[in-house]
């Protein structure tokens, strides 16, 4: 176990958060290849809705695994501060934590309002390509008193109690914000009944709320209670446990963790905790219940055990087997600090720092599962902006073009095998509901075992950056008093993907042969022959002295962007007529190194955005 570095593990798993940002960035993002995105979001109904993640690989905002994975960050931060605090992370944390807290509180426009989603998940998972220049239409959804959603509202409302107890001391303002935001969430998730997802019905093929509300109503209570101290809220949400099963609570569900979903297994914990330094009877089913659910996942309950792996992982489901098994160790390691019976507390510790370093490269596979991080990581995760395509497919460019740091992927199969395959999103995608548990377990870890780890000094590394835009020209045509170029200006720009609607290019000409016949600049047209938004001009002076003219074939107005065929590059194709007797394009700077063929990239067609040169040589 000692050779992981839990810190720069920690350093990472929190930049994962930082790659996700939507909205406006703000000065402290660290992550070079990503800008502005979703600028026009909540346009649709006329509220701001700019800000909070990205889910996953695609660019929804879904509001039940956001707020699902705040509140898990949170309490990571409410159990582990230390954690945090030892590998120099807890700024980092609170920062990307505030990202979606801020988010929610922007999101919850009336006391029962609140948007639970924007984008819609189809026309967004139609399209592959980065976040800063999509150009689909982004949908609005939200509950309230018509229509609502007491999973969704609770589980935000959660988040927004979890953080206000993190931000209590250092931001108390903040932090009384976020309690205000969370006490009328929890009201209207409480009086107002309901599945977020019979509402926001977009949300049903990608987060449907299988488990209905309860747990959240005893989730949200307890972390209500927690930072109000308010007995109210404890009793709602014990009254929300008798909902969990009609068999009373030796039937509530254990073989399963704490995830977007199901947050029974968060709150027994949180209960349990409660109402035994309270001395309430409850205690007993709390205490019970969760033993069941860590008996299961790691020595087995009444013969049962969760499915394990030949190298040792605990492997829940297929689809995301490793946000199974680090949510479950975060649960674990909660309860394991908890519990006084030194059996139970050694045999859950060790449960959950099995299945972290299985993570971290203690596997069949001797590789890590986490990108950019340890021996063998995965370097095609099933993320849009991460990889950089401007043709809107997975397959081009071979590599992605930006490392996604941080990000633990879905994971092997039952067998330890795992491809990393930029297709196959079942084992190869990243979320953020997948880093929350994940980024829990890991403080934990540098308190366990990361004395005299550091994390990463200037992390990230800066990316080598290949060419963003670019022109590719070839020969079209030519004879003794014409050349004709035809010319692609290309914007495959990635440091962030930009919008190129100013863009332009030059094609310098030497018009000596024109001046040493006894002609003048007057004397030689240009006319476009095919142009896909571009206007060509005549050729205007650069340096007299020298005869050097340039050409602009300008794309003004004209979308580029690297979104897919027929948009990451434009085309045009123009004519240069002289007199005959007066032209040789051979000294022309733009004619160097041009074929007759296909095109190719040249730099002496240099390329501008807004006037300002930003590929190619001028002569
Ligand atoms: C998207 C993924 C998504 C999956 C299932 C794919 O098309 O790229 O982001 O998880 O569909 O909805
Ligand atoms: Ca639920």
């Amino acid at each position: 176990a000692g050779t992981h570095n839990y810190a720069e593990a920690l350093q990472k798993a929190i930049y994962f958060y930082e790659t996700q940002r939507s909205g406006k960035l703000t000065a402290n993002n660290r992550v070079e290849w990503r800008g502005d995105s979703g600028l026009r979001d909540g346009a649709d109904v006329g509220v701001d809705l700019t800000g909070g993640w990205h889910d996953a690989g695609d660019h929804v905002k879904f509001g039940l695994p956001m707020a699902y994975s705040a509140t898990m960050l949170a309490w990571s931060v409410v159990e582990y501060r230390n954690g945090y605090e030892n590998a120099g992370q807890l700024e980092e944390i609170k920062e990307n934590i505030k990202w979606a807290t801020d988010y929610f509180m922007k999101a919850h426009t009336k006391p029962n309002e609140l948007w639970g989603q924007v984008g819609s998940g189809h026309v967004d998972h139609a399209w592959w390509g980065p976040a800063e220049v999509m150009q689909m239409n982004r949908p609005s959804f939200k509950i309230d008193a018509s229509c609502p959603g007491s999973d969704l509202a609770g589980e935000t409302a959660a988040a927004l109690a979890a953080a206000s107890i993190v931000f209590a001391d250092d931001e108390p303002e903040y932090s009384a914000k976020l309690l205000r935001h969370a006490k009328e969430l929890y009201s209207f998730a409480d009086t107002y009944r309901g599945k977020y997802s019979d509402c926001i019905t977009d949300a049903q093929s990608f987060y449907n709320s299988w488990s209905g509300y309860y747990d959240e109503l005893a989730w949200g209570g307890a972390w209500l209670y927690l930072a109000t101290n308010d007995s109210a809220y404890l009793s709602k949400a014990i009254a929300a446990t008798d909902q969990w099963s009609s068999g009373g609570s030796s039937n509530w569900p254990y073989t399963w963790t704490q995830g977007w979903d199901n947050k029974n297994y968060g709150a027994q914990i949180l209960l349990a905790r409660i109402t035994s330094s309270l001395n309430m009877p409850e205690a007993t089913r709390f205490i019970q219940s969760t033993e069941r659910n860590l008996d299961y996942w790691s020595v087995g309950t009444n013969g049962h055990r969760v499915t394990y792996t030949p190298g040792g992982l605990a492997w829940l489901d297929q689809w995301g087997s490793l946000r199974y098994a680090s949510s479950a160790s975060f649960i674990a390691f909660v309860y394991s600090d908890w519990v006084n019976d030194p059996v139970k507390k050694a045999r859950y510790q060790d449960f959950a720092v099995s299945q972290m370093n299985y993570i971290l490269g203690d596997n069949p596979r001797q590789g890590s599962y986490v990108v950019g991080y340890g021996q063998n990581a995965p370097e095609h995760p099933h993320h849009r902006t991460a990889h950089g395509s401007w043709v809107n497919s997975e397959s081009t460019p071979s590599s992605h073009r930006h490392i996604l740091y941080g990000a633990l992927v879905g994971g092997p199969n039952a067998s330890d095998q795992y491809t990393d395959d930029i297709g196959d999103y079942v084992s190869n995608e990243v979320a953020t509901d997948y880093n929350a548990g994940f980024t829990g377990a890991l403080a934990k870890m540098n308190l366990l075992f990361g004395q005299g780890h550091q994390p990463l000094a200037n992390f990230p590394a800066p990316e080598v950056k290949g060419d963003e835009f670019f022109v590719e020209a070839a020969i079209k045509a030519s004879g003794s008093n014409y050349t004709e170029i035809r010319a692609m200006l290309n914007n495959r720009s990635a440091w962030p993907a930009r919008m190129g609607d100013q863009l332009s290019f030059k094609y310098f000409l030497d018009l000596s042969e024109v001046y040493a016949a006894g002609r003048t600049v007057s004397d030689v047209n240009v006319t476009a022959s095919y142009a896909e938004g571009a206007t060509i001009s005549q050729p205007v002076v650069v340096d007299a002295s020298q005869h050097i003219y340039a050409i602009t074939a300008d794309f003004s107005g004209t979308k580029i962007y690297p979104g897919g065929e027929g948009h990451y590059r434009k085309e045009i194709q123009f004519r240069i007529t002289a007199p005959q007797g007066a032209w040789n394009p051979n000294n022309d700077h733009s004619f160097q190194n041009l074929g007759t063929g296909n095109v190719a990239k040249s730099t002496n067609l240099p390329v501008y955005d807004a006037g300002v040169r930003v590929y190619g040589q001028e002569p």
